[in-house]
């Protein structure tokens, strides 16, 4: 369970809003909205907001940073909002507590106004020297643009073998392609963006649901940093539960081992049979009780039965929480966007 804040309102510099109302534009359309998610980085929003507007004031006409607070409990929306003073370019969306990294980029997209859209993370582990490289593939005629990573520096060997594993399972079981290796670091265009924001499922796997969108999609390749300060804000359970979203947001084969298990333990109980049966008729002296095989057969079975029960779970516990219809998250404050005459029309969030 993420824990849960609420962060102080600060008045007079606010929009107050919330998800499901209407949604801020800033005014007039930039070329590219960048979106970055922040949850507890006071370490590293000044360094990457430095190298970052390096990198797009040298790279493209006009742009927007949307900053997106995912209810952080230490100095964040401080630093954030002081930014902001600053910087009219700079966005920030606050939530009203940790909603997690996939529903910040979401709210980020849903703000967003430029012709393309690229999420990078706060922690500089994606260089932002790479966006002009994505933006001229997005030039050629690209709608997506996403970052391979070849080389993962600075983490944990575990980290680096349960992704690399988890990517090449996913491929083999999801309905639609995702491409190995890839995370949130990519490039999007308006018109791919325009269909995610209608997609409001809750278990979101963005990139997965990228790769359904479809359009013409193309990779950049990179290396991927260490992170610049503070920690991973994916702990390990945190990690997981991300893995099963994107195995049972795109992909039923679970389901159907559960079935295939039934099959197997059926069949394997079913020759068991028979060979008791014979074993009774052809030699009835050297038959013996034999509690041992009974109970190991009442166990398997028991365990499989067990397993497809938590399957049909994991499903049926997320078909419930999306026939629920909540708001996929809830904003506090709005900084430095703006509603007047000449925005967009705000947008309804189903
Ligand atoms: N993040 C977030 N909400 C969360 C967890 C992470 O907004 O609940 C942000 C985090 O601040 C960072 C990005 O998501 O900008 C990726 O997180 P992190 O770098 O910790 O993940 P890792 O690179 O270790 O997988
Ligand atoms: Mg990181």
């Amino acid at each position: 369970m993420p824990d849960i804040e609420t962060p102080e309102a600060q008045p007079g510099l606010v929009t107050p809003g919330v998800n499901g109302t209407d949604q801020p534009r800033s005014g007039s359309a930039p070329t590219l909205s960048v979106l970055v998610p922040l949850y507890n980085e006071e370490l590293v929003i000044r360094p990457m907001y430095e190298r970052l507007t390096r990198v797009l004031s040298q790279s493209v006409d006009s742009y927007e940073v949307i900053l997106v607070n995912d209810g952080s409990r230490d100095r964040t929306l401080e630093i954030a909002i002081e930014l902001c003073r600053s910087d009219k370019k700079l966005k920030l969306i606050n939530f009203s507590r940790n909603f997690g990294h996939q529903l910040a980029i979401t709210a980020g997209m849903d703000s967003s106004s430029g012709q393309c859209v690229v999420v990078i993370d706060a922690d500089l582990q994606d260089p932002p020297e790479v966006i002009p490289q994505m933006l001229e593939k997005w030039r050629a005629g690209n709608h997506v643009v996403y970052g391979v990573r070849a080389k993962r520096n600075g983490e944990s060997w575990f980290k680096k073998v349960t992704a690399k594993i988890f990517y090449r399972v996913l491929r083999r079981m999801a309905a639609v392609p995702i491409p190995v290796d890839t995370g949130d670091f990519r490039l999007i265009d308006r018109r791919v963006i325009g269909e995610l924001t209608k997609m409001r499922e809750r278990a979101r796997f963005v990139r997965g649901m990228i790769s359904w969108i479809g359009f013409k999609q193309d990779q950049v390749v990179f290396e991927r940093n260490e992170r610049f300060a503070g920690e991973t804000k994916y702990p390990l359970a945190k990690m997981l539960k991300f893995a099963v979203d994107g195995v049972l947001s795109f992909s039923q084969v679970p389901l159907k081992l559960a079935s295939a298990f039934g099959f197997l333990s059926a069949t394997i109980s079913f020759l068991f049979m028979i060979y008791g049966l014979l074993q009774k008729s052809l030699h009835p002296e050297s038959v013996v009780p034999g509690w041992a095989s009974t109970f190991s057969a009442i166990l398997f079975i028991g365990g499989v039965q067990l397993i497809c029960v938590g399957i049909l779970g994991e499903y049926v516990g997320r078909i419930y929480d999306e026939v629920k219809q909540r708001p996929l998250y809830v904003v506090n404050e709005f900084v430095n966007f703006s509603n007047s005459a000449g925005d967009r029309a705000p947008q309804k969030i189903a």
